[in-house]
């Protein structure tokens, strides 16, 4: 009897395994997810990780992904990247130059994996704690020469015919220009809406941008559970029988770590944590969601040392106020991200990603 009845899961378990796995000649094919989500911890190498695993009583999200890799990080013009060209290697997949948005090294601009996938007919969105016109998000969503070019990254934010949902801040380059425009009505005019909190949103299908405030968000231990709130709200959004594009940016660990601030460093981990931890709940029950979660370089030369050397203590050592030029992790979790081990170079997520995606 017991046989019998493993027999018949076998034969079940076979048979949903090689509809979805594996083609007619019985070769296997890439397993093709429907919805893809990056997550970027800005300025989060292996330390601030581990950091995060030292100060913890639970498992983290980071434990949970069962395929993980490094990243190289270095840009076009500079061993050390800053934000602007580590955010655009993994959007566009090409290297720049350090300062540069969405563009190649000669400046030329080049579609990021959020414009493929929009073409392709998934909704988009981008959630962050930092100005929405800010290095990481302006990767995926912008073309500038220049990450200083705050107010030109606003307009073209407003231009954009593809994108569903942007949460963050920045509302100042929308509002107070240099040309004037209120950039804010001219988006709700061509049919966006706009707030500035999330529990203002009435409709989940229409194109909507959340400001929260004039530039950058407040840091976590001030702004509470918003990125985590944030993501659980674009998720429900987004979530579409064609699929779906996602970025979340844990944009402030870069901010503690240039202050060589470590409890707020800490503070940011935990709330990016939680963020990851909605996306996989999330990634869990729907089966067809790719999750990578990586960093666009280290910040603060961040390292975990006894300054005795007796093994006895832990503290928190920055060693520069600046970026450091070491490997960051990659954590992958869903159908295909079996293809996300080893040392990858930042311009191989997107191509990796946009092979196995449906
Ligand atoms: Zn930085």
């Amino acid at each position: 009897m017991k046989t019998r009845v493993f027999f018949s899961v076998l034969v079940i378990a076979t048979t949903l395994f090689s509809s979805s796995c594996t083609s007619n000649n019985g070769k296997s094919a890439p397993v093709a997810p429907k919805n893809v989500v990056v997550m970027i911890g800005d300025g989060m190498g292996t330390a601030q990780v581990y950091s995060l695993i030292l100060t913890s009583n639970e498992k983290t999200s980071f434990e949970r992904f069962p395929y993980t890799g490094f990243s190289i990080t270095k840009s076009a013009s500079n061993e050390i990247t800053d934000s602007a060209a580590g955010g655009t290697a993994i959007a566009i997949g090409k290297k720049t130059n350090n300062g540069v948005i969405g563009m190649n090294s000669d400046s030329i601009p080049v579609p990021s994996m959020l414009d493929i996938l929009a073409e392709q007919g998934k909704k988009t969105g981008v959630v962050v704690t930092c100005s929405v016109t800010h290095a990481t998000p302006a990767d995926f969503i912008a073309h500038n020469i220049s990450r200083k070019n705050n107010e030109e990254i606003a307009l073209e934010i407003s231009e954009k015919e593809r994108l569903d949902v942007l949460f963050g801040g920045g509302k100042k380059y929308f509002t107070e220009r240099n040309d004037k425009e209120d950039l804010i009505e001219k988006m709700w005019k061509n049919g966006w809406n706009i707030y500035d909190s999330l529990p203002q949103i009435t409709d989940n299908n229409a194109r909507t941008m959340v400001l929260t405030c004039r530039k950058h968000m407040k840091k976590a231990s001030e702004r509470g559970d918003y990125l985590p709130k944030a993501t659980a709200k674009v998720l429900e959004m987004l979530d579409n029988e064609n699929g779906f594009f996602l970025m979340v940016e844990g944009s402030q660990i870069d901010f503690a770590c240039h202050d060589n601030d470590s409890a707020t460093m800490v503070d940011e981990m935990r709330d990016f944590n939680k963020a990851i931890n909605v996306v996989l709940d999330f990634a869990e029950k729907d089966r067809n969601t790719l999750v990578i979660v990586t960093a666009d370089h280290e910040t603060g030369g961040l390292s975990i040392i006894d300054p005795d050397g007796k093994y006895t203590k832990t503290n928190f050592h920055f060693s520069t106020g600046s970026h450091s030029a070491v490997f960051v992790p990659v954590f992958a979790y869903g159908p295909g991200a079996e293809n996300f081990t080893g040392i990858m170079d930042n311009t191989e997520i997107i191509s990796k990603i946009l092979e196995i995606v449906r």
